[in-house]
């Protein structure tokens, strides 16, 4: 709890001390350390300040100020009341003192560290290096687009690392730079890990030019040190650390290089007792350094202000013009005239310096920047650059670049059939096995074909397919690490803006081959709204790696020969329509231009084998994870609705199917499918493969295959590839856009345009066969 909620007359042992800079130190030093006992001598609730007595001394806190103090009462009540207390509700009613002292101790001892970073500079690498996560890595801006929280220890300490989105700034632009920003300012985390590509500094520091300013605990981790010493740099990275008042400490996500070092540094930080730390003041020149003094005398009238925010950043950022800081004080007493002061102020700076103060402040960051760096960074050789950018004068080139690009696609899908044909029949042999095996084992009864059809049939009908999976998950990440996904990207730009997307919308889409889910979720980094809306809608077109199964069943038996091409051609209409629907969308839901905007080309990098095997891993996993969850309650549910009711003796097979539940049940959808060249069998499992993709095929595993034609084979494969995203895309869509009605109506759009596409299909396929 607070030191603030510590009633008159209580007493407590004091955890830590939260906050920034002078204050901390001060506070520090007047005797709030953790371990420390204190007593809450006068605290009457809407009296300011607050009297405390520590170490024997009287000392008087402002309510704000007490608030940044973490303690562990000594009443039980209240110890096991406080939030996340490690005690138990059955803690006996009086502790000793020295019981609350080592709790204190303990949780003093848990450090929350905040990893903040451009997009690109290695935190997720780091977050999972550290914590032992498989969170996803990327080689483009906007993986991370939630902070994920885990653990990992050092010594007798315990840090809970928070993995943040990556910013290039802490304005209040973007959706990422608010949620980094108020992570800061509202969770106010132990210390900040600043990491920072120290292979491409000048940009990486121009946001710890921001951190700086915010004057909180940090420690700069030089990350990718490794490359720096291949090319034959150097970082003096000593002189570093007092140049900018906080430590920075060279590492290196990828090979584990420097950790130890990097969080000896934050626990010497969090303890107060690193020498580099002090408060650095960037010099924004005469002109605005006079305004910036007299915005603090302005800010010094309000009472209630945040004690957690320095006044000079405040001041920074009212003359700077930020939209939320403008929000903040307008909303304190007194805010209005401090605003007003405001306009004065910058308006005569401007009329000085001749530029707007945004400017002016950003020029000066960079200014501080470029300093620092000429004193400690050496540079070695820039061939890592140059050789980037050779490749990306083939990979962009105006020509070459798109068939480059479809040629990669093709391959892609050449890989994931032809590789995967090998250990698919590996598999399909143990699966046959194992069904002979048990049913050879089992009494026969409904029991054993529940056992034989119902599970081995549906559940192991999917499971073949996960070498194909896999190979295409290996695909997608090498493009992702390997940074070529940016610039595919980049070369579909401008194909994007004739869709009124952008190049930035691409990303979620190619991610979408692999699953819609993550892919819905990587949208959030899309600026427009629009956009973003239209980037999610259109999503579920880009055929998933669970319709995979679908078309490899199919292809393989009623296209050999041409099994790549029919995959290239579907996964192609999937994006032809997509296009097209982005477009409808565009123009009848989303008006409004979009800005303009940079798109990022970060270097080429040789993906570690371990960090593309740990992705297909992970894929595997959760398509294993799939299988024993719905697709095999799906299997047992088709398989008890096509088993009864029981038929009579003496029954054809083919009729005692019909009779049965799920007969039934497609026999009356069947008349809405007809056109499209569906019989009653295919009808079910639509149905079924409403939850699940892979669920179309383990029902066909339990069915058994319809009468297909060539044509009727097409025109469900494209009927597959449309209607209806599954369960968790919906959500997805619906939680992203903040209304089920999104989520709505991408099920209803999906499934009239799937309806319309696969009769077109199926109708021109039949007029073909009969006139050619
Ligand atoms: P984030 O956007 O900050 O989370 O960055 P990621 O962790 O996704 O990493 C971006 C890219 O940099 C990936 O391709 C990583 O493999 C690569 N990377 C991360 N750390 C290092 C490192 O220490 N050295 C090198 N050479 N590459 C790294
Ligand atoms: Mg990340």
């Amino acid at each position: 709890m607070k030191l603030s909620e510590l009633n008159t007359g209580e007493k407590g042992v004091i955890v830590k001390v939260t906050g920034r800079g002078m204050f901390r130190k001060r506070i520090m030093e007047m005797g709030f350390i953790g371990g420390e006992e204190v007593l809450s001598v006068r605290n009457a609730p809407l009296n300011d300040p607050v009297h405390y007595k520590v170490m024997g001394y009287d000392v008087s806190l402002r309510r704000s100020e007490a608030e940044l103090i973490e303690v562990l009462p000594f009443s039980a009540n209240a110890a096991t009341g406080a939030d996340n207390a490690k005690a138990p509700n059955t803690q006996p009613l009086t502790l000793s003192s020295n019981d609350v002292r080592t709790m204190a101790r303990e949780r003093g001892h848990t450090i929350n560290v905040a990893l903040v970073g451009n997009p690109n500079s290695g935190k997720t690498t780091m977050f999972n290096l550290l914590t032992g996560a498989h969170e996803h890595v990327g080689n483009y801006s906007g993986v991370t687009v939630d902070a994920r929280c885990g653990i990992f220890r050092q010594g007798d300490y315990t840090f809970r690392i928070f993995d943040l989105p990556g910013t290039y700034s802490l304005s209040s632009y973007s959706p990422e730079e608010r949620y980094v920003r108020s992570h800061l300012e509202d969770e106010h985390p132990d210390v900040i890990v600043n990491i920072v590509d120290a292979s491409n500094p000048e940009r990486n520091f121009y946001l710890t030019s921001q951190l700086i300013d915010m004057d909180m605990p940090m420690v700069v981790a030089l990350n990718m040190f490794d490359t720096v010493q291949r090319s034959g740099g150097s970082i003096d990275y000593k002189s570093l650390s007092h140049l900018i008042g906080a430590p920075a400490v060279p590492v290196s996500g990828r090979s584990s290089l420097g950790m130890k070092e990097l969080f000896e540094a934050v626990i010497r930080v969090y303890e107060g007792s690193e020498p580099s730390l002090r408060h650095i003041h960037i010099n924004y020149g005469e002109e605005l350094e006079e305004g910036i003094t007299h915005m603090r005398r302005a800010l010094k009238k309000i009472e209630h202000i945040d004690r957690h925010i320095s006044k000079r950043l405040i001041a920074i950022r009212l003359l700077e013009k930020d939209a939320d800081t403008e929000l903040f004080i307008k909303s304190l007493p007194g805010g209005d005239i401090v605003l007003e002061e405001r306009d004065e102020h910058s308006a005569y700076v401007e009329s000085i310096i001749r530029e707007d103060v945004e400017t002016a402040v950003a020029d000066a960051r960079y200014g501080f920047v470029s300093g620092a760096l000429l004193e400690t960074f050496r540079r070695g050789d820039i061939g890592k650059r140059e050789y980037s950018k050779a490749i990306d004068i083939v990979v962009t080139h105006r020509l070459l670049g798109f068939p480059i690009f479809l040629l990669f696609m093709w391959i892609m899908f050449e890989a994931t059939f032809r590789f995967g044909a090998l250990p698919m029949q590996w598999i399909e042999t143990g699966v046959t096995w194992l069904g002979d095996f048990i049913g050879r084992i089992m009494p026969g009864g409904p029991l054993r074909d529940l056992a034989v059809d119902g599970i081995i049939g549906g559940v192991g009908g999917v499971l073949v397919f996960l070498p194909n999976i896999l190979i295409l998950y290996l695909f997608i990440s090498f493009m992702e690490d390997s940074g070529y996904m940016a610039r595919a990207a980049f070369i579909m730009d401008k194909i994007m803006h004739k869709m009124g997307l952008h190049g930035k919308s691409f990303i979620p889409l190619v991610m979408g081959f692999g699953c819609n889910v993550p892919a819905i979720m990587a949208s959030r980094t899309i600026e427009s709204r629009s956009s973003r809306m239209v980037t999610m809608l259109i999503n579920p077109l880009m055929s998933c790696s669970a319709r995979l199964p679908v078309y490899l069943l199919l292809v393989g038996t009623f296209f050999p020969g041409r099994e790549g091409f029919v995959l290239f051609a579907l996964y192609a209409s999937g994006i032809a329509l997509a296009v097209v629907m982005a477009r409808l969308f565009k123009k009848i839901l989303f008006k409004g231009e979009d800005l303009p905007f940079v798109m990022e080309l970060p270097p080429y990098r040789l993906p570690t084998l371990r960090s593309v095997l740990v992705h297909v891993w992970e894929k595997g996993k959760q398509y294993l994870r799939k299988m024993g969850g719905v697709i095999l309650v799906a299997s047992i549910v088709i398989w008890f609705l096509g088993y009864f009711p029981l038929q009579p003796e003496g029954a054809t097979e083919a009729a005692m199917e019909e009779n049965s539940y799920i007969g039934r049940l497609g026999k009356f959808i069947e008349p809405a499918l007809a056109p499209l060249g569906f019989d009653w069998k295919m009808s079910v499992c639509l149905l079924g493969g409403m939850a699940a993709k892979e669920v179309v095929v383990s029902t066909l595993g339990v069915l058994g295959m319809p009468e297909f034609t060539a044509t009727a084979a097409l025109s469900f494969m494209f009927f597959v590839l449309i209607y209806f995203p599954c369960i968790a895309t919906i959500t997805a869509i619906s939680s992203e856009a903040g209304s089920w009605k999104w989520g709505a109506f991408a099920v209803v759009y999906t499934c009239m345009l799937a309806w319309i596409v696969s009769a077109l299909v199926y109708n021109i396929g039949v007029w073909i066969g009969c006139s050619g």
